[in-house]
């Protein structure tokens, strides 16, 4: 018998994203296959085809950890991303892990890693979809999806298409790719190329090589990465927990800026001598951390209005959350109140990392 896709009229967002917040949404379409989903998103873009940057009538949502969605919610169509399941074709010392968008990312991580396949270990305890990984090229501890993405399958909702990207064609960038800030393509499922191995790739990330008391540039056994990574996480808040309101965020709020060498020359002229943590960002780029600046600009762990039922994570600077009885928009002006100490105390600009629906920063 024939799946018919569950439909629900104004459902309450808060029950689908990590932070807990968001209002109604006009009609919300469950999707269990590839199929669905391209089927309901060609009804509703049949009444006017989406394009790069217009606010369309309907927009897909999956694990809903990296989405700020308006207290006045989203009155269009809410395609919720949940066809599972994966295949893995072995090819020598390689492996091809085939994943449906809606496989949840921490159960694809924890079964390859049984596996014995090797590139994805880092990436540990990153909630969310596995579909919405190459969006913003989902990092964490020295890796990125964009090192082991082969081919990414999407519906492009201008011309009606399936079509297979290739990683060019996705410009992964830090935090960022074709399909971030762009409604157009909708990922169906996603190919990443794995090493055949129980032992990891080169840790590079200096926390994590010291948790493992081992060398940065060492490989270890996959499975103790894995249980580093998840601990270190756990320690910032950094992996879902019903009962930690700390973890009711969208991870970092926003991303670490990437300034020129001239900008960070004046930042350092700002910071009383003390020198901002930054790494080379390409092409003369410095990449400072963002939770660097928010702490020197004054803003401690734990800071927030508790009547306003938000405030900065208190493991976390980077992680801004929803206590238990905040709305967005008490979310969003505690977000300006840190960009505007920032710019005030450093001169920099600091981005929000997650998508604003029907709600923005400015
Ligand atoms: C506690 C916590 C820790 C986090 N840690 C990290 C981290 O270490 N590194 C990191 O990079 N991120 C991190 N994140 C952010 C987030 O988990 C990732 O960005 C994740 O990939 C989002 O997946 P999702 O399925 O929840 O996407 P959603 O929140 O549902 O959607 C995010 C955006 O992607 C779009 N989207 C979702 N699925 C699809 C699809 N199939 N096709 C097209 N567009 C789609 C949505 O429309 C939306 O614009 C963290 C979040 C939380 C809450």
């Amino acid at each position: 018998m024939k799946h018919v896709p569950e439909r629900t009229h104004h459902a309450m967002l808060d029950a689908y994203t990590t932070l807990r917040l968001g209002g109604p949404a006009g009609e919300l379409i469950e999707a269990a296959s590839a199929e669905e989903i391209v089927a309901a998103l060609r009804k509703v873009d049949a009444a006017g085809p989406a394009h790069d940057d217009a606010v369309t009538s309907a927009f897909v949502l999956a694990g809903g950890s990296n989405v700020v969605v308006a207290d006045s919610g989203f009155p269009g169509t809410v395609v919720l991303v949940r066809n599972r399941g994966y295949s893995v074709r072995r090819e020598g010392e390689r492996a091809v892990v085939r994943v449906e968008a809606g496989q949840p990312w921490d159960d694809l991580v924890a079964a390859t890693v049984a596996e014995g396949l090797t590139g994805l270990e880092c990436l540990s305890g990153i909630p969310g979809s596995a579909g919405a990984t190459p969006i913003q090229n989902v990092g964490a501890y020295g890796q990125e999806v964009a090192e082991t993405i082969t081919a990414v399958r999407v519906y492009d909702r201008r011309t009606g298409d399936t079509v297979v990207m290739s990683p060019d064609e996705c410009r992964f960038g830090y935090r960022a790719s074709v399909f971030k800030h762009n409604d157009r393509f909708v990922v169906l499922s996603v190919d990443f190329s794995l090493a055949v191995s129980t032992r990891s790739m080169p840790i590079r990330y200096a926390e994590l090589a010291r948790r493992l008391g081992v060398a940065p540039g060492d490989r270890v056994e996959s499975g103790r990465v894995r249980e580093a990574v998840l601990a270190l996480r756990a320690g910032k808040g950094m992996v879902l927990d019903a009962a930690d309101p700390d973890t009711y965020s969208v991870g970092s709020f926003f991303t670490n800026p990437v300034v020129t060498a001239d900008g960070f020359a004046a930042l350092r002229d700002r910071t009383g001598g003390v020198e901002p943590p930054a790494f080379p960002a390409g092409d003369g780029h410095v990449k400072v951390s963002a939770a660097w600046l928010i702490e020197h600009a004054g803003f401690a762990r734990g800071y927030g209005d508790p009547a306003a039922g938000v405030g900065i994570s208190t493991k976390h600077t980077l992680a801004l959350t929803n206590r238990g009885t905040g709305t967005t928009s008490a979310l969003l002006a505690l977000a300006r109140e840190i960009r505007a100490g920032v710019r005030d105390r450093f001169g920099v600009d600091l981005h929000p990392e997650p998508v604003l629906i029907n709600c923005s920063l400015s």
